[in-house]
């Protein structure tokens, strides 16, 4: 019975995916429209669920700012390189512009809240990273975005303030241990430089490690004078370009470390790299290339990442299209070099086994679990509490609703598990949404739980946005209801939190964060949470993390960026298979300090978990508990 049911139910996911569209997929690295997350799949049979993830990094509405920014941006670059493009300077605020309510500090609980003066503030104990960034011209929103990307991250070292870069006030760099600004409003024409003249100066004057990621950094150095900027840092930045003969050309490969990381950004959406123009000869200092991009097309090969003096440069914002390869590997490790420089060499690597529901299968998880404690491998297991197919699509149109304390033997299981080096995590109440498909049949662990999607008619999974009733209390509710079904099956309470198929309001987020100690998973972020104005559901960007971070809702997060193993396409994801997950660890291994972290179905057999984690293990990496992952 329960063969046929898989063979019924495994045949319309096969004809489901065209020839087509893989090929589509494989052309543009995936689908582009939803965000780092967690997307669902037609189920492969029974209680069987699905969660994968997508590679791409912005919402669909911010993909479309993208797009746009990218022609944008090339156009004015021409005009810069014709030498016809104007640039005005940004009026001088007035004081105390610091009080702009723009600023956000996000301390170490994290939350946002209403800023004080940020450059009367004293400078902060311990590590403080200062993120600057642009919000002016019609892509201002894109700014938002990257701050809060790049808050996540250095909110793994301690404390970040993210504010407007036309906020920044004289002196301000002084107070972090490090600033990142990220240029991602290219300034001329109708679009006066916002970046205050103050700026430039204390970039320059500083010995405090500054990264600058994208445009304006010819604006800095016109500001402080060409010469001597290129006396401090060795490079020309009036004369480097994103074009090169007439487009961005095709760089599909960054070089960091030994690594080979990717770059998979579809035409139309890539704004370039910048090349940097190295001055050599006396009077001009070495500039290191940290990382290089090559060209596919042409082979050219150039500095992606620079570094001289206080100035780390990064000829792009790295976080579109982002892959579990990607280049994005180089700014999570550099971090490092900014933030915490004294950080030794560590490999940590994490496995969480998922979707295990009251209709999981206990001989699988006793399997699963009897191979890990063998291999001394701690692991999460994600448990959904309620099982339920309110219409009945797998139980012959009877609607069917399972609890955990009505599944003794799974129960069983998992205390077995619990026993044998497993940590319990939550993962949804119901892992689905009321009786609707969400996007697939309403059925625990095919669907979204917290957020609303559909599967278009090129078989992309679709977000919606925020369920209609969404708010902290309806949010509230399942997180009390799912802890409830916990607690009446006899087992602990779970202090970690997975939202179902990654994806969750901002309100949300919060409620998570309040209820348990970490989440483990990738999220979206919202445009609205630095600026402290209204969450816009359709504009965000979802990302993922190579170390814990804590982030801009407040919330530690612990790293997922490997994925998991999914030995068939769906919905033009592709497959994943032992050796792609530890390429990505591999990958990994640029970041200095940082964690491989995957997860797996117990419905598949054992074979490829093993395989995974010794590919892993054979990497240098150590399989710890979440626990440790903070520390
Ligand atoms: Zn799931």
């Amino acid at each position: 019975m329960k063969d046929q049911k898989k063979e019924m139910r495994k045949r319309p996911r096969i004809s489901r995916v065209s020839s087509v569209v893989m090929l589509i997929a494989a052309l543009t690295g995936g689908v582009v429209l939803s965000s780092g997350a967690e997307a669902a799949r037609v189920p492969i049979s029974g209680p069987r669920s699905t969660d994968a993830v997508n590679p791409v990094s912005l919402s669909a509405r911010s993909t479309k700012d993208l797009a746009a920014w990218a022609g944008s941006r090339l156009t004015l670059d021409r005009q810069r390189r014709a030498g016809s493009l104007t640039i005005r300077p940004a009026v001088q605020p007035a004081a105390p512009a610091e009080t702009a309510a723009t600023t956000v500090p996000l301390g170490s609980k994290g939350t946002a809240a209403p800023a004080a003066p940020a450059a009367k503030a004293a400078a902060a104990a311990g590590t403080s990273a200062l993120v600057l960034y642009d919000t002016a011209g019609p892509y201002g929103r894109l700014g938002e975005l990257y701050a809060m990307a790049t808050a996540n991250l250095a909110g793994h070292f301690g404390t970040v303030t993210a504010k407007p870069v036309s906020a920044y006030t004289p002196g301000l760099v002084e107070q972090y241990t490090a600033t990142v600004y990220l240029g991602s409003t290219y300034y001329g024409g109708s679009i006066p430089d916002a970046v205050p003249a103050a700026f430039y100066r204390d970039a320059l004057a500083t010995s405090r490690p500054v990264t600058w990621i994208g445009d304006n950094i010819w604006n800095m150095a016109n500001a402080v004078g060409v010469t001597q900027f290129g006396q401090k840092y060795g490079w020309d930045p009036t004369n480097s370009f994103y074009g090169t003969s007439g487009g961005v050309g095709h760089i599909t490969r960054v070089d960091y470390k030994g690594q080979q990381l990717t770059r998979k950004i579809p035409a139309g959406h890539d704004g370039g790299v910048l090349h940097p123009a190295l001055l050599s000869g006396p009077g001009h200092p070495a500039v290191t290339q940290l990382a290089q991009a090559r060209d596919a097309d042409s082979g050219a090969v150039s500095p992606w990442a620079i570094r001289s003096g206080n100035l780390t440069y990064l000829g792009e914002i790295p976080f579109s299209y982002v892959s579990e390869s990607d280049r994005v590997i180089v700014f999570e490790d550099l971090l490092f070099d900014a933030l915490a420089p004294a950080t030794a060499e560590r490999h940590r690597a994490f496995v969480r086994l998922e979707d295990i529901s009251p209709e999981a299968e206990p001989a699988k998880l006793r399997a699963m679990a009897d191979y890990l404690y063998s291999q001394k491998v701690p692991y999460g297991i994600n448990v959904i509490p309620v099982y339920t197919d309110p219409k009945g699509v797998l139980n012959n149109g009877v609607p069917k609703t399972v609890t955990l304390s009505q599944a003794p033997q799974v129960v069983d299981a998992i205390k077995y598990m619990l026993a044998r080096g497993a940590v319990l995590m939550n993962h949804g109440f119901t892992h689905q949404y009321g009786n609707v498909s969400n996007p697939y049949n309403g059925v625990s662990g095919d669907d979204f739980e917290f957020f609303r999607a559909h599967v278009d008619a090129a078989d992309n999974v679709i977000y919606d946005g925020p369920v209609a009733e969404d708010s902290a209390a309806w949010a509230q509710s399942r997180v009390t209801s799912g802890l409830a079904a916990f607690a009446a099956a006899g087992l602990p309470k779970p202090t970690l939190w997975t939202t179902p198929h990654y994806a969750a309001s901002a309100t949300d987020y919060r409620v998570l964060g309040k209820n348990f100690s970490a989440r483990l998973e990738r999220s979206l972020y919202f445009t609205g949470t630095l600026s402290g104005t209204t969450a816009d559901p359709s504009r965000y960007i979802g990302q993922f993390f190579p170390y814990a971070v804590k982030d801009v809702y407040g919330t530690t997060v612990l790293p997922e960026n490997l994925g998991n193993y999914e030995p068939e396409p769906f919905n033009n994801h592709p497959a994943r298979h032992p050796a792609d997950l530890i390429a990505s660890a591999k990958a990994n291994l640029a970041v200095r300090d940082g964690v491989a972290s995957f997860f797996y179905h117990p419905y598949f057999e054992v074979e490829p978990l093993k395989q995974t984690v010794e590919g892993i293990r054979a990497l240098g990496y150590t399989f710890v508990a979440p626990a440790e992952l903070t520390k």
